[in-house]
């Protein structure tokens, strides 16, 4: 059976050996066990699962689950695209670091023998991830790399397809048209934004825009997706944390990436 996807963690194992989390293309999170996979050894291997790497990995049929450990053992695999620039650039790495943490807070594993590996449902979560990557080396090799502008574009891309979007047309409470109220309000904690007769608070109208606009560009576009700032990241952030349960301290790169 062959797989395809992005690597997300990394875990070395005894020597030489290497446990990865993969995301799937079809956004589920397959876990891989890899003899030799630290490379070194005699022939001083490198190794070719570095974080962002995207893979080919291939896994003999296992007809009977060798334990209840949802690992599976790969004996051939193939680096399919690295993205080079970001090892250099420290913010992006950390912001590579916070995708994947993010990613691994709601996804689901992969079970060999239990998963359809066709079913396409998460399908778009691979997407994102995987177009967030690519243009974010691109625009470290452009020299145009913006932290704040890129995740600004992965949440909102990401909320989207969590399907946990806060609601842009109408106020949460009384339903009139938020745009055409010159003033709106973001509560965080229900993702929803109001009009000023319902809440009060700072006007968040330009955060509304920028959620839209960050809907409706194309990741190619990604230049073209201006005024974001770390403020508003840091709302999206807050929104998805609640969303699942979670406090921004608990994700480890997001506080390195704000430094
Ligand atoms: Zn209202």
């Amino acid at each position: 059976m062959i797989f395809e996807g992005l690597v997300i963690h990394r875990l070395p194992y005894k020597e030489r050996d290497l446990i990865v989390k993969i995301l799937l293309r079809n956004g589920l999170v397959g876990s891989f066990y890899i003899y030799g996979g630290q490379g070194g050894g005699k022939k001083h291997k490198p190794t070719v699962f570095e974080l962002g790497c995207m893979m080919r990995m291939m896994i003999k049929d296992q007809r009977v689950k060798l334990d209840t450990s949802d690992l599976m053992i790969s004996t051939e695999y193939q680096r399919l695209w690295e993205p080079q620039s970001v090892r250099h650039d420290i913010k992006a790495f950390y912001l590579v670091c916070l995708y994947f943490e993010l990613i691994q807070k709601f996804s689901m594993p992969f079970q060999q023998g239990t998963s359809d590996y066709h079913n396409q449902d998460q399908e778009g979560i691979f997407s994102v991830v995987s177009n967030a990557l690519f243009y974010m080396e691109d625009a470290l090799v452009k020299k145009q790399f913006n932290a704040h502008q890129h995740l600004t574009l992965f949440m909102v891309k990401l909320l989207f397809h969590l399907g946990i979007m806060p609601d842009t047309d109408n106020c949460s409470y009384c339903q009139v048209d938020l745009l055409e109220n010159e003033a709106v309000v973001f509560i965080p904690a229900n993702g929803q934004f109001a009009c000023q007769s319902c809440s009060s608070g700072e006007n968040e109208k330009g955060f509304l825009l920028r959620i839209k606009k960050g809907y409706q560009t194309k990741y190619q576009d990604y230049q073209a997706f201006l005024g974001t700032n770390f403020t508003e990241c840091d709302k999206l952030i807050q929104y998805f944390c609640h969303q699942y349960h979670l406090r921004p301290v608990e994700l480890k790169s997001y506080s390195l990436l704000f430094k």
